[in-house]
């Protein structure tokens, strides 16, 4: 991390866990457990169902609510669908584009990832872009390759004034959900090679500027050694993120690191 340039982010990402009914018991441990938080943005990530409810539940303190997807469309005919500025009329702050569950599971695609990056930004959202490689990519060596591809097929058309509102969470997708974490050192290349092409793109200041998060089965135990890596700036955090318990350390973590 290097709080000097760029805020930490620890975000949860409970994909489709929870119920409605659970939110007031989880938002009223996380709050006492990460009241002292001073150093971090803290994001909750619900189901769109239950985003009003956490939206609620977390009014009175700094945490902030996102939403786990939306719509490239700005309005009209997508059932099923939600928009930009249906999130925004909820107050909602943040959204997860491009998760590799989405693009995996629901074929998105890295054009598709980068409409929905622009409607975000088109309106007050902070896209929290996922980006990350497989585990064939991985051995054969294009890792670098296929992040650039994706940091810069999604950033196409973003304008230099929007790029500090843009968050980059890499997420190898061999981590995701299996137990396997990336090696500090692993991470902290990649995000590094995130910023280089974010410098190249848009200017050493913006560069600096810009919060790039690791994902992929950070928990209490491995978070403070992959924040120690100075372009790590926070986490987006799935498994271990529905136990408030085990958040609130990965909270602790980013909190302790004077990086
Ligand atoms: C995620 O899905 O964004 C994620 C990082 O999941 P997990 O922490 O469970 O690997």
């Amino acid at each position: 991390m290097n709080r000097k340039y760029r805020n930490t982010v620890i975000a949860a990402n409970w994909k489709m866990n929870m119920l409605p009914s659970q939110v007031k018991a989880y938002a009223g441990e996380l709050k006492a457990l990460t009241a002292q938080s001073k150093w971090c943005d803290i994001v909750v990530c619900p189901s769109f169902v239950m985003l009003p409810a956490v939206h609620k539940a977390f009014r009175d303190c700094r945490i902030g609510t996102g939403a786990q997807n939306m719509s490239e469309n700005e309005k009209g005919a997508f059932t099923g669908e939600v928009s930009a500025e249906q999130l925004v009329d909820l107050d909602i702050h943040y959204v997860i584009l491009g998760h590799s569950e989405r693009r995996q599971l629901y074929g998105e695609t890295d054009l598709t990832v980068n409409k929905k990056v622009l409607a975000a930004l088109n309106t007050n959202l902070r896209p929290i872009i996922c980006v990350g490689e497989s585990l064939l990519e991985r051995e054969m060596g294009v890792t670098a390759e296929r992040v650039t591809l994706q940091v810069k097929s999604a950033l196409s058309g973003v304008p230099l004034t929007k790029m500090r509102r843009v968050i980059i969470a890499y997420e190898p997708i061999w981590a995701i959900g299996t137990g396997k974490t990336a090696t500090s050192a692993e991470a902290g290349e990649v995000c590094n090679n995130i910023r280089a092409i974010i410098r190249n793109l848009y200017g050493a200041r913006t560069s600096r500027a810009v919060t790039i998060l690791y994902g992929g089965s950070m928990n209490a135990k491995n978070a403070r050694e992959l924040l120690s890596q100075p372009d790590i700036d926070g986490g987006l955090i799935g498994s271990a993120s529905l136990s408030p318990s085990e958040f609130a350390q990965i909270v602790d973590a980013a909190n302790q690191d004077n990086a």
